[in-house]
């Protein structure tokens, strides 16, 4: 397995039922939509909840431990991302959060240069609150840097931003990062970085690449669901409003004037997530405090025996934007006559392993890659003619075994179908 000491996985030895009868060790393959914890988050988690109280808003012992504990949070992230000294740690509730801040302190008449191969979360926000520039899907890193380059010398006068991916949820390449940011600064434009994926499988600087703004989520860096972070330049931060108006982001109340706090609790309205920000700030100090080349090499290791697997199934494709890209360990494939819903349930109910079916919230990269006569829901709740398909992805609690058994269900299922019926494309057993 490729962990390393300190960053073993809760519930990597879970067993689950089979609908074919008995229980099988779980095959995780589903860690790019959320990661199982670290064990040494979930102790942490247990240390903040021994020790819970009020945070910001009490005297107590405990809410002063909380609110301590809640503020050294900040330091490890901005440590793990590469951040520059003075940056900001504002605390969101995951990468999609952090976004909607950013696009809600984008100072007026901003343009927004974004690739139609961007997740939904980051290539929707900007919409309220800028001119958005879609750009089409590159061939290749060249073409992206291209492509960016011409838009942002095109742009109307006034301040821009890129939105770059860290590396696909769908296809897993690593976008050209550094170059794309050159590109920016020689235009005057700022970049975010969307590192949701990119920061669980490599190490990354801000600082060195020239970014401007970072977001990640806890969930995808093994650690618990509901709190993220955005890293990055205060100017536009501080100049906007507050994102949530409330307690904690008001510095002073009068009859007549309100004066916002300062960044980041300007941005923090309400009582934060302490539980969360502990446990990311833990989750990136475990990961930050290992040598992650040796996790990369053993992850790509896995991730060739994966896709190169798959791609020598008959009537399996495997699905790459940059097919001689660096990528993580995201492998997208379609099964030949098999939906993608059935595919992934008969992954679940007979082989104990999870994957994702759908269209990942990237619906323009998934018709893009599948071309347009997609067979239903999008994966997102919206039905349509986006197309589905089956996304296996690797991290720490992922075994050669897992890989195995993948590739031979997949193999049996594209020979001869599922074993059991399923009773329509959501993939539910037949009774
Ligand atoms: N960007 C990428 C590349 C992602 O994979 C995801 C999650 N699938 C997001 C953004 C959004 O993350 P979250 O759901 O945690 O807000």
């Amino acid at each position: 397995r490729p962990h390393a000491p300190g960053l073993e996985v809760v519930g990597a030895a879970a067993r689950v039922p089979l609908a074919t009868g008995g229980h099988v060790e779980y095959a995780n393959l589903d860690h790019a939509a959320s990661a199982p914890a670290l064990r040494v988050v979930r102790d942490a988690v247990d240390t903040v909840l021994d020790r819970y109280a009020s945070v910001h808003r009490g005297a107590g012992w405990h809410s002063r431990l909380c609110t301590s504990l809640y503020e050294g949070a900040r330091e490890p992230v901005r440590r793990f991302v590469g951040g520059r000294p003075d940056d900001a740690v504002v605390f969101t509730r995951n990468t999609t959060d952090a976004f909607a801040l950013l696009a809600h302190c984008l100072p007026p008449r901003t343009t927004v240069v974004v690739f139609e191969t961007e997740h939904h979360a980051a290539l929707l926000p900007w919409e309220r609150t800028a001119t958005v520039v879609r750009l089409a899907a590159p061939a290749d890193a060249d073409d992206a840097v291209a492509a960016a380059e011409a838009a942002l010398r095109r742009r109307s006068p006034g301040p821009a931003l890129l939105v770059v991916t860290g590396a696909s949820n769908v296809t897993g390449e690593v976008w050209p990062v550094a170059r794309l940011a050159a590109v920016a600064r020689a235009r005057g434009a700022r970049v975010v970085l969307d590192a949701a994926q990119l920061a669980p499988h490599r190490s990354l600087s801000v600082a060195e690449l020239g970014v401007d703004y970072v977001a990640v989520s806890g969930h995808k860096l093994y650690a618990p669901y509901g709190a993220g972070a955005l890293v990055g330049r205060s100017d536009w931060l501080s100049a906007a409003p507050p994102y949530l108006l409330g307690g904690g982001a008001c510095a002073l109340v009068g009859d007549r004037e309100t004066r916002y706090a300062p960044v980041p609790a300007r941005h923090e309205g309400g009582t934060p997530n302490v539980v969360g920000a502990v446990a990311l700030a833990t989750a990136c100090h475990a990961l930050g405090g290992v040598d992650r080349s040796r996790l990369t090499a053993v992850e790509a290791a896995l991730t060739a025996r994966l896709a190169d697997g798959l791609a020598a199934v008959p009537g399996v494709t495997v699905h790459r934007l940059w097919p001689s890209a660096d990528a993580i360990g995201v492998v997208t494939f379609t099964v030949a006559g098999q939906p993608a819903a059935v595919v992934a349930a008969a992954l679940s109910a007979e082989h104990g392993i999870g994957v994702r079916d759908g269209a990942f919230c990237a619906h323009p990269l998934v018709r893009r890659l599948l071309g347009a006569a997609g067979d239903g829901d999008g994966g997102c709740g919206t039905p349509g003619d986006v197309g589905q398909a089956i996304r296996a992805s690797a991290g720490l609690g992922t075994s050669t075994e897992h890989v195995d058994r993948l590739l031979r269900a997949v193999r049996s299922i594209a020979a001869h179908g599922p074993r059991l019926a399923y009773v329509d494309v959501d993939g539910r057993p037949a009774p």
